[in-house]
């Protein structure tokens, strides 16, 4: 019995020393296994606990940063393109309210970008605002879809229209200083001028070979605008685009007459001729007996890239207000803006309510 007793506390002793030998040479000790194991479940709580954390807080960061970013960018922005609403005041200071001419476009300014181009419909709030600016101003859209096709969208005999970027327009007919004002203003009907009328029957080849080419891709689509043609790709797969793209140089190859120009998810395919939405507003003011007079303005709003030459025309002359409508920071020849199509909205109605005061 002695001996067992005192084979027990030799081999606690040497199982303690050997411990302290192992926690010298830096292994972890055994006892304790489950503290251990329940620390270590601890732990690995904590830190699955404190990864989403630390991943929201970064998030959070990056999300309030780039946040910051936007608006901050925005703001700059708004800094040397102010807020044509905030403005609104100090834009009519001394302005002769009997001598603005309006100009629109349509998608995205009187109307929201959508996924079909053909549901692109105006809202009747829109309607009215646009049809009551009208009653008291020379008003005309300019848009990139056919002259036909946007008139059946706004639905306003009261106002004038010009469609394929302003290569088909249907102008006063007698200039407004020879007419009164109820005959400007009743009839939205006048002369026709289009300027690339001798490319019909090219842009209606081109048409058949693009119906031709992009009928593989899954959601191209092509509209006919009658001087011009968009190819939409807002509904086309991202890995198709490069394709699509090809397909459609490869038509224009044969026309070296045509040119292509990308504007928002679509392509424009056009005749090569020096007439864009800028030669479409002078010709406006030309047919209105206003293109020599500095006794007017013309307010354009426009949110797409070929309303630049509208708002270079405006700038080049010094005289009236070119408003992009833009909810991002943008590269813009405009001096104001306006967020989107609701501020348009705001906008057109602070207009007619101003003119009604005045
Ligand atoms: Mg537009």
């Amino acid at each position: 019995m002695k001996h067992m007793l005192f084979l027990l506390i030799t081999f606690k002793i040497i199982k303690k020393k050997l411990t302290k030998l192992r926690e010298r040479m830096g292994f972890q000790t055994t006892h304790n296994t489950k503290k251990s194991k329940d620390d270590s479940n601890n732990a690995h709580e904590q830190q699955h606990s404190l990864i989403p954390r630390a991943l929201n807080l970064t998030h959070h960061n990056l999300t309030t940063n780039n946040t910051k970013f936007i608006h901050s960018g925005y703001d700059s922005w708004l800094v040397t393109h102010p807020s044509a609403l905030s403005l609104f005041d100090k834009m009519m200071e001394g302005v002769d309210e009997k001598r603005i001419v309006v100009f629109l476009d349509y998608d995205g300014t009187l109307s929201p970008i959508v996924n079909d181009p053909d549901r692109a419909f105006m809202s009747d709030e829109m309607r009215a605002a646009v049809s009551e600016v009208a009653t008291y101003f020379p008003t005309a859209i300019i848009s990139g879809r056919g002259r036909e096709k946007v008139k059946d969208f706004v639905k306003l005999n009261n106002l004038y229209y010009a469609g394929s970027h302003g290569m088909d327009i249907m102008a006063p007919s007698v200039p407004i200083n020879q007419c009164d004002k109820t005959t400007l203003h009743t009839n939205g009907n006048g002369v026709p001028f289009q300027p690339a009328k001798k490319f019909l029957p090219a842009i209606q080849e081109i048409l058949k070979r693009l119906e031709n080419v992009i009928k593989g891709i899954e959601g191209a689509s092509i509209e006919d605008n009658q001087f011009c043609i968009s190819v939409h790709f807002r509904q086309v797969h991202e890995k198709d685009y490069n394709v699509l793209e090809e397909k459609v140089k490869s038509v224009l190859e044969k026309y070296p007459l045509f040119c292509m120009t990308e504007g928002k998810k679509v392509m424009e395919i056009r005749p090569s001729i020096k007439w864009n939405k800028g030669n479409a507003l002078e010709y406006f003011l030309e047919t209105l007996g206003l293109s020599n007079s500095n006794n007017f303005l013309p307010l354009y709003i426009g949110d797409d890239k070929t309303d630049e030459d509208a708002f270079k025309v405006i700038r080049s002359r010094g005289q009236g207000y070119s408003i992009i409508v833009s909810s991002t920071p943008r590269e813009t020849c405009a001096l104001y803006s306006l967020r989107d199509p609701s501020e348009v909205l705001m906008f057109l109605s602070r207009l007619a309510k101003w003119r009604k005061r005045s």
